[in-house]
């Protein structure tokens, strides 16, 4: 038997839930490509992607997922041979110093664990060791979506400070930036990028990167520079170069509607709403642990990121929790990848997502342990409800 008819719920960590606002904003026709609404609409994101970003530097938009946007960031300020320090926390940063590395920089990787922060005090250690300065670059994300985890970005900048370190920070913001607190200047954060589909509540296929004046100085020598993803063409100031050819003009129709979405809200308010919604999931996966099988990814409750929680699936396939829960729910999990895959799954609670759809996907889980007989302790949605009656 299937209930799953009724409005899917996407709760893996990308893409997320549309709005239909967003969805109806998308549909209208193509418009000319120089028409004062496709123009002042570009000049209208690119203004508002300031905001988000928390940055008077420069902003970028592209016609590409976050893997477009990782080649967009380190192109524009990277030259082939230069080293950059790329610091583990799970999958993605690494994942990012590999395209890095295709495209001609040395790349090293600072150790870390699926199952914690990075460390500011190895950071500082391994720069203070660097007395040449020959890394250009620390690449690192704010959130690991493969982990879980929650990097603290302010540390990671007074790690490079306090080893008095040129190297330019860069932090993939993917699953992060509109789900979390994310303040691009005053954290000194160099070269920032993001994507349309997670908590910016877009249709998958834009990415956004943000620089900061000393990225827009190493821009300058940088030689991995190519013509779609270059800053300089976009800085003419010339409507049809901020996209380098035709804007991907339904793309952003949708993208101002959820920016709008985002102020309306405010960019405080939805940080405490991802906060919140994390703390309810945590709670039941906490109760679901009794039993034995599940467990965090991330032990420690203030390393696991607002936005999406790892669940170990200790001697279970955890695709059979996943299947149910889509096949018969109507509800999609994340799978576990990379050191994860076949060994947990990813409850995401980012994006366009509130309290009862929340619980819905809590609920699938629970159910899906039920129905599958998996050792579980019970209340895990009673736990969630718990937390959030504290909460509101
Ligand atoms: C999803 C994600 C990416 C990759 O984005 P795509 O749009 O799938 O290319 C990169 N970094 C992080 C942190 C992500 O969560």
């Amino acid at each position: 038997m299937t209930l799953a008819n009724g409005r899917p719920l996407l709760a893996m960590p990308g893409p997320t839930n549309m709005p239909d606002r967003v969805l109806q904003a998308m549909m209208r026709p193509a418009e000319e490509l120089a028409s004062p609404s496709i123009t002042g609409m570009t000049d209208s994101i690119l203004a508002d992607l300031k905001r988000v970003f928390r940055t008077s530097g420069e902003t970028f938009i592209y016609a590409a997922n976050g893997h477009g946007g990782w080649e967009a960031a380190f192109t524009n300020v990277l030259s082939r041979g230069d080293k950059v320090l790329v610091l583990a926390s799970g999958r993605f940063a690494i994942g990012w110093g590999e395209m890095a590395g295709m495209m001609g920089a040395d790349v090293e990787i600072l150790p870390g664990s699926w199952r914690e922060a990075v460390d500011p005090a190895a950071l500082e250690q391994r720069l203070r060791a660097d007395a040449g300065h020959a890394i250009k670059a620390v690449m690192t994300v704010q959130i690991d979506t493969a982990s879980g985890v929650v990097n603290d970005i302010p540390a990671i900048r007074r790690a490079i400070d306090a080893a008095g370190h040129p190297a330019l920070l860069m932090v993939d913001g993917v699953a992060s930036i509109g789900c979390m607190q994310f303040e691009m200047d005053s954290w000194g954060v160099d070269v920032a990028m993001g994507a349309s589909q997670k908590g910016l509540m877009g249709s998958p296929g834009l990415a956004f990167v943000a620089a900061n004046a000393r990225a827009l100085e190493a821009h300058q020598s940088a030689d991995m520079r190519s013509g779609y993803w270059d800053w300089t063409g976009r800085l003419t100031g010339l409507g049809y170069m901020k996209h380098c050819g035709t804007a991907p003009e339904h793309l952003l129709f949708g993208q101002r509607a959820a920016l709008d979405m985002l102020f309306e809200e405010g960019l405080e308010a939805i940080w405490a709403r991802h906060a919140t919604l994390a703390a309810a999931t945590h709670a039941a996966v906490e109760a679901w642990s009794a039993g034995g099988v599940l467990g965090f990814g991330v032990p420690e409750a203030a390393q696991r990121a607002p936005s999406v929680t790892a669940v170990l699936t200790q001697g279970v396939d955890p695709a059979i929790i996943t299947d149910f829960a889509r096949d018969v729910c109507g509800v999609s999990l994340g799978l576990g990848i990379g050191d994860y895959a076949d060994r947990a799954f990813r409850i995401a609670h980012m994006g366009h997502l509130s309290a009862g759809a929340l619980l819905g996907v809590l609920g699938a889980v629970e159910l899906a342990l039920q129905a599958k007989g998996i050792p579980h302790g019970a209340g895990g949605v009673t736990a969630a409800i718990a937390s959030l009656a504290k909460a509101v």
